[in-house]
């Protein structure tokens, strides 16, 4: 027969998995894009404003690079939305 706890326990901590899920964002080398939306992550992690925080952690991650998409898949660029010119 088990005996279940019938009072609270200490929280269980999951050692900043759950930070580094949600802001950690690795900006491409030299796009302007990415280390202002860096700086924008920092502030907003120090106003504690972790909307926005995520938000631009998340835009970090999503924004697009040409340079990186073109190394392996060449279809890639255009669907991370590269738009190749168009001529008329
Ligand atoms: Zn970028």
């Amino acid at each position: 027969m088990t005996s279940p706890l019938k009072y609270p326990q200490p929280p269980v901590e999951l050692a900043g998995a759950v930070e580094a899920y949600l802001y950690d964002c690795t900006p491409a080398d030299g796009c302007g894009v990415c280390a202002a939306l860096v700086r924008e992550l920092e502030e907003a992690k120090a106003a504690k404003k972790w909307g926005a925080a995520y938000d631009a952690a998340a835009e970090v991650r999503n924004h697009p690079h040409a340079k990186r998409a073109s190394a392996g898949d060449s279809g890639m660029a255009r669907r991370l939305g590269a738009r190749p010119e168009r001529v008329e």
